[in-house]
């Protein structure tokens, strides 16, 4: 049986990192220094669905919160995969995440044509797949993985966990009031550039919460060389509960925007029928 490996999200390093960047984005400083964090030449990840079995508590993707059955059409993979060629970009890594990613109806087209680049284009390239690892229907995903797959997970076994609280917007707290959001966080760099149901961001986070507040500040096509994405890192990092410094929790927390946001969507969601 396959068993991926664990990853943890939650460090005493991380924590202490996430506390000397909350420093370096304050205005003054980031001023003084420069911005900590620039977009990722080298890392992508991939958001195939919003799909997700385990409904988890402060789901940074908003699974739990705004649950969505939306699939990443495997074109768009196609198309990533066509310009990154057309580009010469040789990405070092590039994770199939979600959501679930196992439970995208086509995932086994969408790691054919991945494996296929790394075979003909990109030998190096590391393709890691981030899974819940929760259930039988998982478990037979997983199973069928060509081994050219790495597996990554938190083994998580319920949907109480140890989160940063993605829901408490920085927008929200007086701490961040000099804060400037658009010098991001780690993800950017440790993580990489996103690529989401609603399009490219500086980090795949990012894509999940355009998901919920509607503002489409997606690029359509791989971000040009000279694209820095910082328009995106003002509107989203504001948001997110990921940057700077926040004391994790296995509690549900909410921030005022995020409640207005999530309120607003479901109304629309009702009036659209
Ligand atoms: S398993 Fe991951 S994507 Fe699914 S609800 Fe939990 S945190 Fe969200
Ligand atoms: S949106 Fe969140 S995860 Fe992404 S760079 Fe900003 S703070 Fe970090």
């Amino acid at each position: 049986m396959k068993t991926p490996r664990r990853h943890r999200n939650i460090t005493a390093t991380r924590l202490f990192s996430d506390a000397y960047q909350f420093i370096r984005a304050q205005s003054f400083v980031a001023n003084r220094f420069g911005r900590q964090f620039h977009r990722s030449r080298d890392y992508v990840e991939i958001d195939i669905t919003y799909k997700c079995n385990l409904k988890c508590i402060n789901c940074n993707r908003s699974c739990t919160q705004a649950p969505s059955n939306i699939e990443m059409p495997v074109a768009d993979v196609a198309a990533f995969i066509k310009q990154s060629i057309a580009r010469e970009i040789a990405w070092k890594r590039i994770r199939i995440l979600g959501g679930e990613p196992t439970l995208h109806s086509r995932i086994f087209d969408i790691i054919d044509l991945l494996i296929n680049y790394q075979k003909t284009y990109n030998p190096s390239v590391r393709l890691v797949l981030g899974t819940n690892y929760f259930g039988n229907r998982v478990h037979q995903v997983i199973e069928q993985l060509p081994d050219a797959i790495t597996l990554k997970s938190t083994l998580k076994s319920s949907r109480i966990n140890l989160f940063k609280p993605f829901n408490v917007a920085p927008v929200d707290t007086r701490f961040n009031r000099f804060s400037d959001y658009s010098c991001g966080c780690r993800i950017i760099k440790a993580c990489g550039l996103g690529l989401t149901p609603s399009g490219y961001y500086m980090c795949a986070v990012a894509g999940g919460i355009d998901r919920i507040v509607g503002y489409h500040l997606g690029r359509n096509a791989l971000p040009e060389e000279s694209d820095t994405l910082s328009d995106q890192m003002s509107a989203f990092c504001r948001l997110c509960g990921h940057f700077g410094f926040q004391w994790p929790t296995r509690r549900a927390r909410l921030s005022k925007t995020w409640r207005l946001a999530y309120r607003r969507l479901k109304k629309e969601r009702i009036e659209a029928g």
